[in-house]
């Protein structure tokens, strides 16, 4: 049989980002040029794309230098920001169009409404945040609470975090997830943030778990969550994997190492340009596949790319 390529169908742009996309699209079919606060979708080429219509990314460090017109527009994009970003850009000037994820919105209010329960009648439990430590949706969510929350990246800094008694073992504590995180991850921390509190307290977990002292909350996307499990079948049913992802997407990286566990033969690239013609075998079934972060258009270049090279 010859070579064959398959582009996974649920891969591609999460709802967020399409809401985001679409929203800067029409704002510049009128407007000559629009800012984005952070690269509105972690993908080079699709920023190139917007690029040629008008949206310029600045950072949160560039916003008051910027040349500018009065009245200027400025992009939140599906990440959220924190409520001091939003003080910041209008006392600067610009109209602020919010493009934060309604997911992401709601798990904003989430945090809000928990650390101040966490903090009621003289309380004083800490909200834990399972995420990557500077990114902009986590940055985010800990200025909903002024920063007063503990962000874990994996199971090895909870351990530490631990050690350097930076977890309040005692509780209340209330957990939360970054859209985008792993969930079998955010179970296997929840669970060692569950035995150590228990430990604390000297009970069994069953015993524990009726205190309420510590409250897990579902917060990962679901479509994230359900891309998971999609995914893992979809690399096991292929070959080799050709997961396309900008660098810098934190999703691409997750979803490409789970690729990886189930195929040794995935990888990782952000471009046509970057396929090697050494991968692939005469008769390989190709999956392609990609983050939230991935236009459809780009994983159907390299899926001719990859025909052309093998032809
Ligand atoms: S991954 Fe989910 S929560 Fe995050 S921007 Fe996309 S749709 Fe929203």
């Amino acid at each position: 049989m010859p070579l064959s390529v398959e582009i996974d169908s649920q891969s591609g742009f999460c709802g967020g980002v399409i809401r985001a996309i679409g929203r800067a699209e029409s704002f510049l079919e009128d407007h000559e040029r629009l800012y984005s606060l952070g690269a509105i979708v972690h993908n080079e080429a699709e920023l190139e794309r917007l690029g040629r219509k008008g949206l310029v990314t600045i950072g949160m460090d560039s916003l008051a230098d910027v040349p500018r017109e009065e009245g200027e527009s400025l992009l939140i994009r599906a990440h959220g920001e924190s409520p001091v970003t939003y003080d910041i850009a209008r006392e600067l000037g610009y109209k602020v169009i919010d493009c934060t994820c309604p997911v992401v919105l709601r798990l904003q209010t989430r945090i809000r409404e928990a650390y101040a329960a966490l903090h009621s009648d003289g309380r004083d439990g800490q909200v834990v945040i399972f995420g990557k430590i500077g990114h902009a949706e986590v940055n985010g969510l800990v200025g909903q609470v002024r920063g007063d929350a503990l962000v874990i990246e994996n199971k090895s800094m909870l351990r530490q975090s631990i050690e350097e008694g930076k977890v309040r073992l005692e509780g209340p504590v209330e957990v939360f997830s970054q859209t985008t995180k792993s969930p079998s991850e955010y179970v296997e921390i929840c669970a060692l943030l569950r035995t150590e509190m228990a430990r604390c307290k000297g009970m069994g977990e069953e015993e524990f778990e009726k205190t309420g002292l510590l409250k897990v909350n579902d917060t990962i996307c679901s479509q994230v969550a359900s891309r998971h499990a999609q995914l893992s079948r979809f690399a096991m049913e292929h070959d080799i994997i050709v997961f396309v992802s900008g660098k810098d997407s934190s999703n691409g990286k997750v979803l490409c190492e789970l690729c990886r566990n189930v195929n040794i033969r995935t990888f990782h690239i952000s471009s046509p340009e970057d396929v090697k013609r050494d991968w692939f075998r005469a008769d390989d079934r190709v999956g392609i596949c990609g983050a939230t972060s991935t236009p459809k258009w780009l994983m159907e270049e390299v899926a001719e790319k990859i025909l052309q090279e093998n032809r």
